[in-house]
């Protein structure tokens, strides 16, 4: 791949939820978090995998097919790691290599059979996992990374602190969500700050959800819209990472997480420094929008709500704003479905301030 491609690494969990962390009274927490803030692990693994590209990229596949490759980094903060399950072989012993598997080609399906999509690339690129990927603490031991990200190229999942987080596979929409980061950078690559950064977020949690309301036939109104619950250990004060249907909600006064600071309307638009211009803050807006579009429409949530998206994301461009999509959405309602469509687009839109 053209290296000029690549986007900066984008992480399940947000920056304001390591430093809170970092902050808290549980001293193995404090600790993971700090090793996460001063060593940058992630970027240090990129730059070992960039090393390494060029042994593992394999060649475009065919139409619909896919080509997932699954390896294990060991615990180790070098990617990719070991290879431990290719396209077509048997699951193995490791539920995480099982659950990068499948749940990366529930993703590659989604695309291709809703949207015709082949690949992340549309031209039958490999899906490239990486799990039990680990972070150094400085003093060259190595603890689970406690988090997923996209790199550009491909996919890594830490095993999480066992305390907060678990293994960050074990989440169908949050594996939908670092691959459709992946989508994004061969379409509109939406600049990972402020507006469009909360833009280019939040068509990863759209996606991502969606991926996963398509495996489990679920109807828009039915549906959770609750993003990574399954990687979060269970406690009263926490659902998931973000909840698309009623943003700021997910967690509350959570002794490790803090609470959720996402807005649901234009009105409480959060717009400091933090988190690159509160890029995974900010999406709440958008994912309330989207969540009122796809309910007003009933039925599944991918099919109308989710083409409309599917176009916007290609037609949007790297330094696109929230007035953007909501227009872009309203016009592409009315041109690809009718005026009842275009009608409920833009009174999900006005809901939100916009
Ligand atoms: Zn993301």
């Amino acid at each position: 791949m053209n290296p000029s491609c690549r986007n900066p690494i984008q992480c399940i969990v947000p920056p304001y939820i390591v430093e809170h962390m970092a902050r808290g009274d549980d001293p193995r927490l404090r600790e993971w978090a700090l090793v996460h803030l001063a060593r940058a692990a992630a970027i240090r693994a990129v730059r070992s995998f960039v090393q390494q590209m060029p042994a593992m990229m394999v060649s475009a596949s065919p139409t619909g097919k896919k080509q997932r490759l699954v390896y294990d980094a060991r615990k180790k903060d070098v990617l990719p790691g070991r290879l431990v399950r290719s396209e077509g072989e048997g699951k193995t012993a490791d539920l995480a290599v099982n659950e990068a598997y499948d749940y990366s080609g529930d993703t590659f399906d989604f695309f291709f059979e809703v949207f015709g999509r082949n690949s992340l690339d549309d031209a039958g690129m490999s899906l490239v996992s990486s799990v039990h990927v680990g972070e150094a603490d400085g003093r060259d031991r190595f603890q689970p990374m406690n988090n997923a990200f996209w790199d550009g190229s491909q996919m890594a999942y830490g095993d999480g602190d066992g305390v907060v987080f678990q293994c960050f596979t074990r989440s169908l929409d949050v594996v939908g969500h670092e691959l459709t980061h992946g989508v994004q950078s061969f379409t509109s690559n939406l600049l990972y700050r402020g507006q469009s950064g909360a833009l280019n977020e939040h068509f990863s949690d759209v996606f991502g959800i969606l991926v996963r309301q398509w495996r489990q036939k679920e109807s828009a109104t039915e549906a959770s819209w609750l993003i990574g619950k399954e990687v979060l250990v269970p406690a009263p004060t926490r659902r998931g990472i973000r909840d698309m249907e009623h943003p700021g909600t997910a967690y509350r006064d959570d002794p490790a997480l803090g609470t959720d600071p996402q807005p649901d309307h234009m009105s409480k638009l959060y717009t400091g420094p933090a988190d690159s211009g509160g890029v995974h803050i900010n999406s709440g807006i958008p994912n309330r929008a989207f969540v009122l579009v796809a309910q007003a429409l009933g039925g599944p949530a991918w099919t109308t709500a989710g083409t409309i998206w599917y176009e916007a994301m290609l037609q949007l461009s790297r330094t696109s704003q929230f007035a953007d999509l909501a227009k872009i959405t309203a016009q592409i309602a009315g041109d690809r479905f009718d005026a009842a469509t275009k009608k409920a687009v833009k009174a999900a839109w006005k809901k939100v301030g916009l």
